[in-house]
């Protein structure tokens, strides 16, 4: 029986796996870094990298550089539930990359390997049994290794995070579950499509999901998913996804695919875990449920905390101090300052976008502020606090309740001035449609916007008609003087309207 002791074994070479083992070693320290998937393996992913990536982690440039595939993302687009509302966003400077999952976190490894670590890939977990001074692991051929502390890097399904009992099991309301595909295309197909297509396709609460869809171009190939809170899974998920790639054809963002092979995914989408280190244990990655509830990136925050429990691991074997769970405490302080804030910010976000979805890309498609926020908290470029968050989202609500409130007064009465003026069944039925607008306007709390900024035909004859009578009133004795009047008043309070517009947009 072989038995091999380590100063730390990382179990799972994710991201979070290859990242913390990469850093331990580099201070010279004996690191294992073992996986139950041959490499380079497959993980169902979207793919994206944020530019803070690069920015955190200069060598990820370097490995970027490498891999011919990989893809700068200057544009994206998000839709609104309804698909009434869009917001375009476009950077001269990346706001991310693209990879391919089974290339880029075989890199890392080899990044690990390069710097000491020992890799054992394939390898089948037993048992673990936590001892008094050391974590003992077995594997299913019984070999034995053990070591000072563990790190359970080994994803949502984390054996580390049960045989500790840090968690046993997510709640399904704690859990996203997504089904997708990476389509392989050709390259110059793809950069045909490219041409006047943005980069990423956001589809958010698509067919009443509570989550979205996604469509990431790539090098050759197209990643497209949809994904929603386990609790709130539909059952028919896969004909939803078939809907998603029948809108997007339909819309000529992607060509005919042959739907097959479709892959499940669970991601954690909730707040971290609220302890994520016991005697001689750590958890990272998704292990611990670091991931955007918003946006589900992961990758940042597996790279982060991998990065952060080396620094942990790093610091008390250099005291030659013990993994206690006391000295490990300093891992979760640590990740807290570092990006547990805005963890709770993106949470507090979702909770908006679960009673407002359409609300907020429709004041993203209309106020620049607060798309810039949105942008910021999803692409992970700001911390901005729930506070901020808050206040522009009910001034945008604030904001557009009362302006098309306004309109919807206004609309009103210059239906009612319309009647007096030419009578008739079209302009009682003008009347009535103003009113019942103005209705639907107060029962759904401005969230509809009234067509009064779409001037109608008919209104523009009818205004033709008013401007005349106003220019020639000799010419058009037959109307009345009260009429005159109206008609004045009318067109006075229009040009008011229309600079308070103005004034109102350019807010
Ligand atoms: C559908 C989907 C799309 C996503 N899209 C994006 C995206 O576009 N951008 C982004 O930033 N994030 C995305 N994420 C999240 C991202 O994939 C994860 O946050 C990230 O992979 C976490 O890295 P990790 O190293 O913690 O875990 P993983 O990458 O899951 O790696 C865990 C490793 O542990 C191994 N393992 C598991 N159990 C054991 C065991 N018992 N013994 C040994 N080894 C084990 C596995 O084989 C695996 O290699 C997406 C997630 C999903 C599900």
């Amino acid at each position: 029986m072989d038995r091999n002791i380590f100063d730390v074994i990382i179990v799972g070479a994710g991201p979070a796996g290859s990242t913390a083992a990469k850093f331990i070693a580099e201070e010279g320290f004996k690191v294992l870094l073992i996986d139950r998937a041959k490499f380079p393996r497959n993980k169902p992913c979207g793919g994206a990298l944020t530019r803070r990536v690069i920015e955190r982690f200069p060598y990820i440039a370097e490995i970027l550089r490498k891999l011919l595939t990989s893809q700068e993302i200057f544009d994206g687009k998000i839709y609104s539930p309804s698909l009434k509302y869009s917001a375009e966003i476009v950077s001269e400077n990346p706001l991310g990359f693209m990879v391919f999952r089974d290339e880029f976190d075989y890199e890392l490894v080899k990044i690990a390997k390069n710097a000491g670590v020992e890799f054992i890939d394939d390898y089948h977990i037993k048992n673990v049994i936590f001892n008094k001074d050391s974590v003992r692991i077995r594997s299913k051929s019984d070999s034995i290794v053990e070591c000072k502390v563990i790190i359970g890097a080994d994803g949502v399904r984390s054996l580390i995070a049960k045989k500790s009992g840090l968690n046993l099991r997510w709640r399904p309301d704690q859990l996203g579950v997504c089904i997708l595909k990476e389509f392989e295309i050709n390259e110059d197909h793809i950069k045909h499509l490219q041409k006047h297509k943005k980069g990423i396709h956001i589809h958010i609460g698509f067919e009443n999901l509570y989550g979205y869809a996604w469509t990431f171009f790539k090098k050759n190939r197209i990643n497209i998913g949809i994904g929603c809170l386990l609790s709130e899974k539909k059952d028919n998920l896969k004909e939803v996804y078939h809907k998603y790639i029948a809108l997007l054809n339909e819309e000529g963002i992607i060509p005919d695919l042959k739907i097959e092979n479709l892959k499940g995914a669970l991601i954690p989408l909730k707040l971290p875990l609220k302890k994520t280190y016991g005697d001689k244990v750590l958890l990272i990655g998704d292990a611990a449920g670091f991931v955007n509830s918003l946006s589900g990136e992961g990758l940042y925050y597996a790279l982060s905390s991998g990065e952060i429990a080396a620094k942990t691991c790093i610091e008390i074997l250099k005291k030659g101090h013990s993994f206690s769970e006391k000295n490990l405490r300093l891992y979760q302080k640590l990740w807290l300052k570092d990006f547990g804030k805005e963890l709770k910010s993106i949470l507090f976000l979702r909770r908006f976008t679960r009673i407002w979805l359409e609300g907020i890309i429709k004041y993203a498609h209309l106020d620049e502020k607060w798309k810039n926020m949105i942008m910021n908290v999803i692409l992970g470029f700001k911390n901005i606090s729930k506070l901020t968050l808050a206040r522009r989202y009910m001034w945008c609500r604030f904001k557009f309740w009362v302006k098309d409130m306004f309109f919807a007064v206004i609309d009103a009465i210059s239906y009612v001035f319309n009647f007096y003026h030419y009578g008739g069944a079209k302009i009682l039925n003008q009347f009535v449609t103003g009113f019942e607008n103005l209705m639907i306007e107060i029962a759904t709390f401005g969230q509809n916007r009234l067509p009064f900024n779409n001037i109608k035909i008919e209104e523009l004859k009818i205004w033709e008609e008013i401007y005349e009578t106003i220019k020639n009133p000799k010419k058009n004795k037959e109307k009345n003087m009260l009429t005159y009047i109206f008609s004045r008043f009318k067109l006075i309070l229009n040009k008011f309207v229309e600079k308070l517009r103005i004034s109102i947009n350019t807010f």
